[in-house]
């Protein structure tokens, strides 16, 4: 598969940065985002990863064990969770377990989706999640529970404010250094994230006022035309405007910060690749004679200056204040 064709209206991505006179090649490897499968247990219309409760492909025992092999040779600051759900990989808790008695103090980040804290068989997560000092990013596309039920499904907003005040109960999202919990806005449909300091300050007020929420940081992000997104966006018609509308805000001052530089995104398979977009559009990275790498493959010391392999969906990241994992760019 490779990156999405768009309109003979639109400059396609490569010609957009050649007229820049930019390159994209990867810096320092910091964070390793390791993607544990496409089994989740909610099914929400713009996710990428073409996740759900049916879906089969997780990350093995076996896998994992080779990945916390990796880690414990080349130490990448952050490692990154995410899924699917990650907490439904069977060997999620003793892969977080592993890495902290590794080293105690690598950042780790568990993308939740909220709803996994109140799903039968996992009352564990939370009080597993504090025990272990992990970061949390949640999923949280709006304060109103209509646009969230629209988005992930009937109930989803009701199980998301209890799985946000069993988190803020535990100590979570008070501002406590140990126990971040940060949320995820994304848009609805077609259009780009509001400004963020505004939204960030709305998100906070709402919560507080309606549920006595609390959070730490809101990260806005820009949906990527990619997986259930990209059919979404063609069974409503709206996938060439979409693109028009990413390309036509194309900001060159995010192209620095662009999360691609210093994240290598793992499948559950163990293969590599600059980011988990990339990943979905199965642009695995190779060596010098084209074979394709695992992580096992790779000193992570040796891959800076090597291109990245971005395409027109990358117009997603480079789209006004920017957009990755993180939130904003700019
Ligand atoms: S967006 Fe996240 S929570 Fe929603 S289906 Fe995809 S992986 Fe699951
Ligand atoms: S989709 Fe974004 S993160 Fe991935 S390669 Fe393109 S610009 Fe980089």
């Amino acid at each position: 598969m490779s990156s999405p064709a768009i309109a003979s209206s639109i400059s396609s991505f490569a010609s957009t940065l050649a007229k820049h006179e930019v390159t994209l090649a990867r810096g320092e490897t910091k964070v390793l985002q390791l993607n544990l499968g496409k089994l989740c247990n909610i099914t929400c219309t713009h996710c990428h990863v073409n996740a759900g409760p049916g879906r089969k492909e997780i990350m093995t025992r076996e896998t994992v064990d080779r990945v916390l092999e990796w880690f414990d040779q080349y130490r990448p600051e952050t490692i990154d969770l995410t899924g699917g759900a990650p907490e439904m990989a069977p060997d999620f808790r003793h892969l977080v377990t592993r890495i902290r008695e590794l080293a105690p103090e690598t950042r780790i980040i568990d993308r939740c989706n909220l709803v996994i804290l109140n799903e039968p068989g996992y009352d564990w997560v939370g009080k597993f999640l504090r025990d272990q000092r992990v970061e949390i990013v949640a999923s949280m596309p709006c304060y109103s529970a209509e646009n969230v039920n629209a988005q992930r499904g009937d109930g989803v907003f009701d199980r998301s404010i209890a799985g946000l005040r069993e988190l803020n109960g535990l100590g979570f999202g008070k501002g406590e250094p140990n126990y971040p919990l940060h949320l995820v806005y994304n848009p609805g449909g077609a259009w780009l994230p509001p400004e963020h300091a505004e939204l960030q300050e709305d998100y906070k007020r709402e919560l507080k006022k309606h549920f006595e929420i609390t959070f730490d940081q809101l990260y806005a992000l820009t949906n990527l035309p990619v997986s259930r997104f990209a059919a979404f966006l063609r069974r409503e018609g709206s996938y060439d405007t979409y693109m028009e509308l990413l390309a036509s805000a194309f900001n060159l001052g995010t192209v620095e910060g662009l999360m691609c530089r210093n994240t290598l995104s793992v499948s559950w398979k163990g293969e590599i690749y600059d980011c988990d977009f990339n990943q979905m559009l199965q642009l695995q990275l190779k060596d010098e004679a084209g074979a394709k790498l695992n992580l096992w493959d790779v000193d992570p010391s040796k891959m800076a200056g090597r291109s990245i392999a971005f395409g027109n969906h990358c117009y997603g990241c480079t789209a006004g204040a920017g957009s990755s994992c993180s939130g904003t760019l700019v």
